[in-house]
Order: structure tokens, then C-alpha cells, then sequence
């Protein structure tokens, strides 16, 4: 008989976790205790499942840096234990936790499975419970003893995703998620249908835990009508060591002289990262393409290729945390560490 693989079940809050009240007509958390008599098909699947519920639920709008630590920490615990992980986790920020938890856990080989679901699981019409009994599954399948996704990956709405690189774009359908730059690396319909040649391959090297985030990091949004007020008070955010540029199309920027000097100015004067990464949901920043972008790429602004904004302030918390120089910062913007971007 083939032994059942150990999965650890992640709690975190969320909408998925919530049925309703019949009494007070509230959604309320659900019993994940009893779990396999709430969905009793669980028990027929080839695997274990063990549960991890944080003492405080939360809705994902309130998931911080601390939160992070705290999720890597339970992983890092459990990590030899069990084959593989499901983290039940609200949709607003999952694209940010599993982009952060990919840049914390190097050397990952297992799968770490973010799911939820944009109704409740206690709801008829919900779609957490497919979400949840596939995510189960994917994080379940092995070939040869090896899993086949050993990744932080996001399960939604029958595709899987790189963690990374993904972004919620739909608070209102089902297939809430998207993945402009990479393809799925799973689709389910009949079969799971796996995409191989885009899946990391394991590296069988020890798990190394990053717990040092550093959240000194911004976001400033161009749009048509920016102010110098605006830019310049970003730029002079006391403490402030990256900031993330959000350029439109291939990486372009307004070429006024006052934006030029106010990044020149941040970037020599203030020791500032400036990350240019691009406002489209698809395609990627190629500095120097248009004339727009030619200045800012000479000043020193740093190009985030096709990286998504969550993976990119996900990648510099981490990079700044780790203790790096910013020349060492530069470089590693540069470059792709767990998949998260690709060079062209
Ligand atoms: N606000 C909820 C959350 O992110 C929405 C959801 O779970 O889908 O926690």
C-alpha cells in the first residue's frame, strides 16, 4: 500500500474559513477540528491532514511583516514533518504573503499551497471547497517520493500559479487571480494537468529561513498630473531606503527636468533604490525601449524586467532585511531569485 503523504493545514483567516450562523445569520469561523466530517471526502484522499489553526484570525487587509515571520516561522517548525503545506489565507493580500514567503524560504523543496476563496466555505454556492480539496491534492502529489510543485504556489479557480507572480484582479468572479507574465503551472479540469517545464525543479539543499524583513519600502504611482509636491515628499519619508517606481507601459516616465532631479537627487543625495516596475498587468519594463525611459535608466533607476509591484516590494523587504549594500541590492533587483521575474 502506498504510505499517504502528511499534510499540514495553515489556518490564517480569511473568507474561506467562514460559514454561517444559522441563528444570528453572521459568518462565523468554521470547525476546522471537524473537519473531515464537514467535507467527509477528504478522508478518501491519499493523504493526512493535520491542522495548524493562528490564535488570531484575520482578514488579510490586515496581514503585515510580522505575520510573515510568524508563518514562516510555523513552516520552518513542521517543515521535516510533513510533505507538504495548504495555507488557508484571505484573497486581498495572498499574492503579497506568497510572493514574501518565497523570497523568505530558500531552498524550498516542498509545496506551499496558498488558497481561499471568495465565498464562504459554509456557503452552498461556494468556491472554497474545490479550492481547498485541490489545493489538498496538488500539495499531496508526488512522483518518484519528490513533490512534483515544490513552491509557494497560489491555487485558485482551477489554475495553480507561481506565488510570485501573481495579483488579484477580481474581488467579484470566482477566478479572482491573475498571472500576466507566467503560465499556470497546473491546470484542473478531469485531471490535474501539470505544466512540467514550469515548475522549479527541487534542490535538495536544507531549508534557510529568512526571518529579517525590512519594511522601509514605498510605492509611488505615476499618473498624468503628478506633482512635485508629491514626489518630493515621498522621496523625503524619513527612514524611506527603496522605492518602488510604478512606471506605465515598457518602463516610461514623465521626462520633465523637476521629476529627473527629484530621482537624481533621491537616488545620489538620499542613498535611495529606486525599483522602476511597470503598471501593466502583462509585459515587461525594457528601459531605454522609448525615449521615456532613457533619463531615468541613466540617473540610476534600477529595471524591474516583468516582476508584478507585490513580488517587488515582497523582494526588496527581503533584500533590504539580509543586510546587503545597495550596490548588492541593485544587483539582486536584477536578477531572478525564486522565479519571480525573467530577463529578456
Ligand atoms: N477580505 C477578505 C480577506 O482577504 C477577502 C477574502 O478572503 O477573500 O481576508
Amino acid at each position: 500500500m502506498v504510505e499517504k503523504t502528511q499534510i499540514l493545514l495553515i489556518y490564517t483567516g480569511g473568507t474561506i474559513g467562514m460559514v454561517l450562523d444559522t441563528e444570528s445569520n453572521a459568518l462565523k469561523p468554521f470547525d476546522f477540528d471537524n473537519l473531515y466530517n464537514s467535507i467527509p471526502v477528504l478522508a478518501n484522499m491519499n493523504c493526512c491532514i493535520n491542522i495548524y489553526s493562528f490564535d488570531q484570525l484575520i482578514d488579510s487587509s490586515n496581514v503585515n511583516p510580522d505575520f510573515w515571520i510568524k508563518l514562516a516561522c510555523v513552516i520552518e517548525e513542521n517543515y521535516e514533518k510533513y510533505n507538504g503545506f495548504v495555507v488557508l489565507h484571505g484573497t486581498d493580500t495572498m499574492a503579497y504573503s506568497a510572493s514574501a514567503l518565497s523570497f523568505m524560504l530558500e531552498n524550498l523543496n516542498k509545496p506551499i499551497v496558498f488558497t481561499g476563496s471568495q465565498l464562504p466555505l459554509g456557503m452552498v454556492r461556494t468556491d472554497g471547497r474545490e479550492n481547498f480539496i485541490n489545493a489538498i491534492e496538488i500539495a499531496s502529489a508526488q512522483t518518484d517520493n519528490a513533490p512534483i510543485v515544490p513552491e509557494v504556489v497560489i491555487y485558485f479557480e482551477n489554475r495553480l500559479f507561481r506565488g510570485n507572480r501573481t495579483n488579484k484582479f477580481n474581488a467579484e468572479n470566482f477566478d479572482a487571480f491573475l498571472s500576466g507574465n507566467y503560465p499556470p503551472l497546473a491546470e484542473v479540469g478531469v485531471h490535474i494537468r501539470y505544466n512540467e517545464a514550469y515548475i522549479q525543479k527541487p534542490n535538495f539543499k536544507k531549508l534557510k529561513v529568512h526571518k529579517k524583513l525590512d519594511s522601509n519600502v514605498a510605492i509611488l504611482k505615476l499618473f498624468p498630473g503628478i506633482t512635485e509636491k508629491v514626489v518630493r515628499s515621498m522621496i523625503e519619508v524619513e527612514g524611506l531606503r527603496a522605492l518602488i517606481l510604478e512606471t506605465y507601459g515598457a518602463g516610461n516616465a514623465p521626462t520633465d527636468a523637476w521629476f529627473i532631479k527629484a530621482l537624481k537627487y533621491a537616488i545620489e543625495q538620499k542613498d535611495l533604490i529606486i525599483f522602476n516596475v511597470t503598471q501593466c498587468k502583462g509585459g515587461s519594463v525594457e528601459i531605454g525601449k522609448y525615449e521615456t525611459s532613457i533619463e531615468i535608466g541613466k540617473i540610476g533607476v534600477v529595471g524591474g524586467y516583468d516582476i508584478t509591484t507585490e513580488s517587488a516590494i515582497a523582494k526588496l523587504m527581503y533584500l533590504l532585511g539580509s543586510g546587503y549594500t545597495k550596490n548588492e541590492i541593485e544587483r539582486f533587483l536584477q536578477i531572478p531569485l525564486r522565479g519571480e521575474m525573467s530577463i529578456i
